[in-house]
């Protein structure tokens, strides 16, 4: 099998041929059909995250990750071989793996929130080999999600920027009668806005500072869009939501946006934390009890959400957002072109 890790953090990804590991036990092999980049995969490529305040940065490195990586955590395959023991999928069949595993055993993860596991995180493309391969390894067919005709390209991304909205969205489920502000319209902002109707929504307010993306989000079918950069950014969001604003989802998740999220808020709103683009908290902190204003961070989502998110887009035949499909060998131009904000939409890595 071919695969493309990283071997150094910041370089070039190298392409390693070696033997196609056969599955045991529980395992199950699959040919990679589709590999979503993400912005996080930047990150794990960089080696970590900014803090701000002259904090030290966050090293995935001392959190456990470990080279040489294949990254990759959006990965739909074809099942071509399975262990002894793997009941409930059988060759041929075409799944979207789950990626954000834990130890598979604590309290958290048995209640089947393994992406919030405090043992051990285990999450495909992260801590151990993902999907910018042609083939990949899952250790137990429950983590395979039956597309049931879904495209796999387009499916791909529902695994972590489609779970991790749908997650952001359902902790302000109680106020999408009303405009839900929107920071960054990359591919995590077009994909909320998609799932906030989908899921009976108002819709979105839709903030970047990229008039490329604010185009794509409004052709998409936000309310309105804002220039997250203008002096009277704050002003724009609070007048075009016409009303108090309740629920804010911030996928960019620096001080700018993070500020924003909050000051647009009205009293009892809740600001929910999605994006790691790094820096500290911008908020004076008497106004947190003062508005009553709850901040919540989400990352990515369970695996029954991933399974009702799958439903959600069948039930409601949710169009794919834009995607790009580019030839695994290009992987290094798909991460180079997301660092540099070329990509309106989703690259997938097609083998
Ligand atoms: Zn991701
Ligand atoms: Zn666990």
């Amino acid at each position: 099998m071919k695969s493309f890790k990283v071997t150094e953090f910041n370089g070039p990804l190298t392409e390693v041929d070696m033997t196609t590991p056969q599955p045991t036990g529980s395992q199950v092999l699959l040919k990679v059909k589709a590999a979503g980049v993400c912005h996080s995969d930047l990150h794990i490529w960089e080696g970590g995250y900014e803090l701000g305040h002259g904090r030290k940065p966050l090293s995935l490195k001392d959190r456990g990750v470990t080279l040489p990586l294949t990254m990759g955590h959006e990965t739909v395959g074809e099942v071509v071989a399975v262990g002894p023991d793997v009941k409930g999928v059988s060759v041929g069949d075409v799944r979207l793996v789950y990626p954000w595993l834990g130890c598979g055993k604590c309290e958290t993860c048995l209640a089947g929130d393994e992406n919030m596991c405090i043992v051990k995180t285990n999450s495909i493309g992260i801590f151990c080999d993902g999907g910018y391969a042609d083939h990949i390894t899952v250790p137990h067919p429950r983590y395979l999600l039956d597309l049931r005709g879904l495209d796999p390209v387009t499916a791909a991304p529902y695994a972590c920027s489609g779970v991790t909205t749908y997650s952001a969205i359902k902790k302000v489920e109680a106020f999408i009668d009303r405009p839900i502000v929107i920071f960054g319209a990359g591919g995590l902002g077009l994909m909320a806005l998609t799932l906030l109707k989908a899921m009976g929504g108002k819709g979105a307010i839709m903030v970047d500072i990229d008039a490329t993306k604010r185009a794509a989000a409004e052709k998409a079918g936000a309310l309105a869009t804002v220039d997250g950069g203008a002096a009277d950014a704050l002003q724009q969001i609070m007048t075009k939501a016409g009303g108090p604003i309740r629920g804010a989802i911030d996928l960019v998740g620096n001080s700018a946006t993070a500020q924003l999220g909050f000051d647009c808020l009205a009293k009892g709103g809740k600001l929910v934390m999605v994006g790691l683009f790094g820096g500290g908290a911008p908020w004076a902190l008497p106004l947190i009890p003062m508005k009553a204003i709850t901040i919540q961070g989400s990352y990515v989502g369970s695996l029954h959400e991933t399974q009702e998110l799958i439903d959600l887009v069948r039930e409601k035949n949710i169009a794919p957002i834009p995607v790009t499909k580019v030839p695994l060998t290009k992987v290094d131009d798909a991460l180079n072109d997301l660092k540099k904000g070329k990509l309106v939409g989703r690259a997938v890595l097609v083998p």
